[in-house]
């Protein structure tokens, strides 16, 4: 009899199969979806159905951890992880609004007759390899109660970061089986030796998603971008040449400056910051672009493909062409007007992080310092867009 759940041991060895001409894995190509507007989707499969869900971007790990890290330094911990928490949860309605009803039925069909534990296990082991986030294993789903999951230690980064993944998992398994709306939810973990045990269960005392933030909407609008793409999976060739999915760790590697990559949702981080701005106010948004420009800094310097660039419009459309490969938006604009630049970018997926990028490739191409102004998160989501202007700083 094949066994409930598969250990570590045997999830390492697992391998992705991949396209013989780019090597990219099959389930990249078949779960992901690099679209003309700057976005990437992921896609559901569902018998015969190919559902696009939630938009995700590609982020550095290290980028995300010193992001927190320093906002911690200056906000202070408590505050940051429990606005966190509850922004990460509530992110979780907006992900599941994504999914269309149709699957209901199917889903809770399949949970009633076999083995919960067994099949949100399945399709963990389908999906979660591509997203870079490292191993996991499920111990335990009980309906309606809780689900614990085993994460390989050495394989994941930021245990809270994880937590909260774990926690949005679990909400959407439980939406998608019928549970209603604004379901308390409570998140604990344990350290092992090797491995970190995340349990999820309903609580009484924990907030509902609903109370922490209306949901935000979000404006798309449609692009005419593209690929250059493998002639047999289609995932475009910049993302095979550039990325790396690493088999025994379930990572996602950028092989130019060897650093590790995760994909997260393009809520998330939007109902993380903004969260922290109701509560912090909107100068949290400026040290948010401050800490990217500075993390940007020494990126582009170790970076080879950033070596003595010429400062015309070229190497700025060039540079940012990694906005619509990391489904971070489509630049839909950029002109260099004497010495300032000015940028638009549809479908953006956080202003702030993205003017400390724009800021920042400015500064290293042009070898001086400058100020960016740009649309403020909140109407940049609303508009479907953000402008970036540039301008030398003046002494
Ligand atoms: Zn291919």
């Amino acid at each position: 009899m094949r066994k409930k759940i598969p250990n570590f041991e045997e999830l390492k060895k697992m391998k992705f199969k991949r396209c013989k001409i780019c090597g990219a894995p099959l389930t990249v190509a078949k779960l992901r979806e690099w679209k003309s507007d700057g976005l990437i989707t992921n896609i559901m499969q569902i018998a015969i159905w190919r559902v696009r869900t939630t938009n995700i971007f590609l982020m550095e790990v290290d980028d995300c951890e010193n992001l927190f890290r320093r906002l911690k330094e200056r906000i202070g911990e408590k505050p940051i992880q429990r606005i966190f928490e509850g922004a990460k949860a509530h992110s979780c309605e907006t992900i599941y609004q994504c999914y269309p009803k149709i699957m209901q039925p199917f889903f809770r069909l399949m949970m009633k007759l076999g083995e919960p534990t067994r099949i949100v296990n399945f399709s963990f082991v389908k999906s979660m390899p591509i997203a870079g986030n490292g191993i996991y294993r499920v111990l335990e789903y009980v309906l309606g109660k809780k689900m614990v999951v085993e994460a390989l230690k050495e394989t994941i980064f930021d245990v809270p970061l994880v937590s909260g993944d774990m926690l949005c998992l679990f909400y959407l398994a439980e939406r998608l089986n019928g549970a209603k709306k604004d379901i308390p939810l409570k998140v604990s973990w344990k350290e092992k030796a090797e491995s970190v045990v995340f349990t999820i269960e309903y609580g009484r005392e924990s907030k509902g998603v609903q109370e922490y933030l209306p949901i935000r909407k979000f404006n798309f609008l449609p692009g005419n971008r593209t690929f250059e793409r493998c002639p047999v999976c289609g995932v475009p060739k910049a993302i095979s040449e550039n990325y790396e999915w690493v088999d025994e760790k379930w990572w996602i590697i950028e092989k130019k400056t060897g650093k590790r990559i995760f994909s997260t949702c393009f809520e998330a981080i939007n109902r993380v910051t903004d969260a922290l701005a109701q509560e912090l106010g909107e100068n949290l948004y400026q040290m948010i672009m401050e800490i990217e420009k500075d993390y940007r800094k020494k990126y582009f310097s170790q970076h080879p493909d950033y070596k003595n660039l010429k400062n015309d419009e070229e190497s700025y459309r060039e540079k940012l062409e990694v906005f619509p490969q990391r489904g971070m938006g489509n630049p839909v604009r950029i002109e260099k007007q004497k010495k300032n630049l000015l940028v638009r970018i549809d479908n953006i997926y956080s202003s702030p992080l993205a003017a400390g990028w724009i800021l920042s490739l400015y500064e290293h191409i042009e070898k001086r310092e400058a100020e960016i102004e740009y649309t403020p998160n909140l109407e940049a989501g609303e508009k479907g867009f953000a402008i970036f202007k540039v301008s030398p700083k003046i002494f």
